[in-house]
């Protein structure tokens, strides 16, 4: 038995992306840049590349900008826009508490070169309120930035009405969009976004690379100076393979979206459903405002580390909270940010489920969690102590 339900973490590669990047390899070897024949041919690769993952979140081919992925097109985002804020005199941006790291780094740095932040509320459902995104701008606010869907609870924002609270008042608006390209329709028009970031390795591509909308006009600084690739704005040789295979990835994630999301939707809230039974859980985030493949529960009295390893024995591929705070004894900040206390968010799992599940891995699943969950209660200190009474039931 081996079960993959750790889609938010990465996802394996669809066999349309790897033939996509094996052709490209072999037959697509030139530098986009040199002008003879082989060279051109790989330059008409690469912007095809371009015009196809543009149409997708409705922008045009100019405004995408190849990556190394999600995080580096976080970090370009958020230091063009600060700083081009700065050189007006503005220093203020707004997010909030429970962005990915990629972000939330970006901005502990940016604090240390004059910066102020302020991370909004994220509230027990895990959404944000446009109308506090509205509340918080000052004259000096040069961005805001939030993330459109959660990559620990799934929970999806209201990245419409932001992005018009943003334009209304002037204010750039980047929204990391890593979990949301793929699974979610997205309008970067209709939607007022500014800046978005996405990452190959979450939607079937190929890891390592990924893209950054940048809207025409906004300003944008290069964080890798050298060639005039990408418009002067990310230099080096482009990862023309990499590229190939997210466009051949995206273009299929895309084809399937509606369908997929109707047949995850229904995976989901059953494995919900059946997760809830077991006493003293919860369900970390909105039960509707969610991704389609995204579950994260709470469970009173364990510890997720232990749960993890136990699933894995069984052979489930889970989290407990993001891959990169995993391995660390902190509790997430995310289920912190909406308001889970340490012993709680400590006991977390979270099981994002994509293409290759089915509602066998969803059954199996549901009763291997139930058993390791009372496995490691039976033995557990914590759990004793609420059962005794000695200390009070949260959940
Ligand atoms: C995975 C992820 C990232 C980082 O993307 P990489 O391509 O791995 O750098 C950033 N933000 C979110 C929300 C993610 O899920």
């Amino acid at each position: 038995m081996s079960i993959y339900a750790d889609h938010a973490a990465t996802t394996a590669m669809s066999e349309a992306a790897i033939e996509a990047m094996t052709r490209c390899m072999r037959e697509y070897y030139g530098n986009p840049s040199s002008l003879y024949r082989i060279g051109q041919q790989a330059k008409e690769v690469l912007e095809q590349a371009r015009e196809d993952i543009a149409s997708v979140i409705h922008a045009e081919s100019r405004e995408i900008y190849f990556t190394s992925g999600g995080s580096e097109a976080d970090n370009q985002a958020i230091r063009s826009a600060a700083l081009a804020g700065k050189k007006k005199g503005k220093n203020h941006i707004i997010s909030t508490a429970f962005e990915h790291h990629a972000v939330l780094h970006t901005l502990e740095q940016l604090k240390t070169e004059g910066f102020e932040v302020t991370l909004l509320d994220v509230h027990e459902n895990g959404v944000i309120r446009p109308e506090e995104v509205e509340a918080a701008l000052r004259p000096e606010t040069c961005l805001v930035t939030v993330m459109y869907a959660n990559n620990e609870i799934g929970t999806i924002q209201p990245i419409r009405e932001i992005g018009a609270v943003c334009r209304a008042h002037q204010v750039l608006f980047h929204t990391d969009a890593v979990q949301a390209v793929g699974p979610l329709s997205i309008d970067v028009q209709a939607e007022n976004i500014d800046y978005l970031s996405a990452s190959s390795h979450k939607f079937h591509g190929p890891k390592g690379v990924g893209f950054l909308y940048a809207r025409k006009g906004v300003p944008l600084l290069p964080l890798i100076n050298g060639g005039a690739q990408e418009k002067g704005k990310r230099a080096g040789t482009e990862n023309l393979p990499g590229i190939v295979g997210m466009a051949a990835a995206l273009k299929e994630t895309v084809a399937e979206r509606d369908a997929e999301a109707i047949r995850l939707t229904g995976l989901r809230d059953r494995l919900i459903a059946g997760l809830k039974e077991i006493p003293h859980s919860a369900l970390n985030g909105d039960a509707e405002k969610r991704l389609p493949g995204n579950v994260s529960f709470c469970f009173e009295g364990i510890e997720g580390e232990s749960l993890l390893l136990l699933l894995d024995e069984k052979g489930i591929s889970a989290s407990s909270g993001s891959a990169c705070t995993s391995g660390s004894l902190d509790p997430s900040h995310v289920l912190l940010a909406i308001g889970r206390v340490h012993d709680v968010a400590h006991g977390s799992l979270r099981l994002t489920l994509g293409r290759e599940n089915t509602p066998e891995d969803v059954e199996y699943i549901i009763s291997a969690v139930k058993d390791v969950v009372s496995y490691l209660r039976g033995f557990s200190p914590v759990w004793r102590d609420l059962q005794s009474g000695k200390t009070p039931f949260i959940l």
